[in-house]
């Protein structure tokens, strides 16, 4: 079993999140989102409050434990080996349990049917695709690009000009995030 230090994670560096909002428009694009659907946010605190300001990007954080999946009574949820947390659309129901109990408000809705009813639930999927064939036109059409397939880095992190946006095993993100807070202490 791989040691939680191992899983997945991102990170985002609000010393140096710019609010350009090229992640959350490069996840929509690659993924080919429907109008409404936000797998990534950017979100300003203290907006326009000198030397308060302070932005960063959210998404599903494929959090340990993850409380989407231990509410679904459909059991939509699985997490990879590696931390990734995944679900399965063809089971969704649409009840929306999962929104309520996530933290961070990952689980989007599209609207679907002529009185707008829940759709099946949508969120950032690391760019690792679903439970779906590897990569193929199915998989792509409901969870969008399977890069993580493909050894490449998700999408958001790979534009972010400024590398806010950090991704990869625990350990390695915290390494980076410490090498830059010892660099700021320095001056650097
Ligand atoms: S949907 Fe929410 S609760 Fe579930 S893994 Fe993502 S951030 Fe965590
Ligand atoms: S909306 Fe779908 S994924 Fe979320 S708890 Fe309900 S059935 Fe599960």
């Amino acid at each position: 079993m791989m040691s939680e230090l191992s899983k997945m994670k991102f990170y985002c560096d609000t010393n140096r999140c710019i609010e350009c909002f090229a992640c959350s428009v490069a996840c929509a694009e690659a993924h080919d989102l429907p109008t409404g659907i936000s797998r990534r946010k950017v979100i300003t605190l203290f907006n326009g409050v000198e030397g308060k300001e302070i932005s960063t990007s959210i998404a599903c954080m494929h959090c340990t434990d993850a409380p989407c999946e231990q509410v679904c009574p459909v059991d939509c949820f699985y997490i990879r080996e590696d931390g990734i947390v995944l679900h399965d659309k063809n089971r969704c129901i649409g009840c929306g349990y999962c929104l309520y109990a996530c933290p961070f408000g990952a689980p989007q809705f599209p609207r679907d049917g002529a009185f707008g009813a829940k759709g099946a639930m949508d969120k950032c999927t690391m760019c690792a695709g679903g439970p779906l064939e590897t990569n193929s036109v199915h998989e792509r059409e409901l969870y969008g690009q399977n890069r993580i397939a493909e050894g490449k880095v998700p999408m958001c992190a790979s534009i972010c000009s400024t590398n806010a946006l950090l991704v990869g095993d625990a350990e390695s993100v915290s390494a980076i995030y410490r090498k830059r807070v010892v660099g700021r202490g320095r001056g650097a």
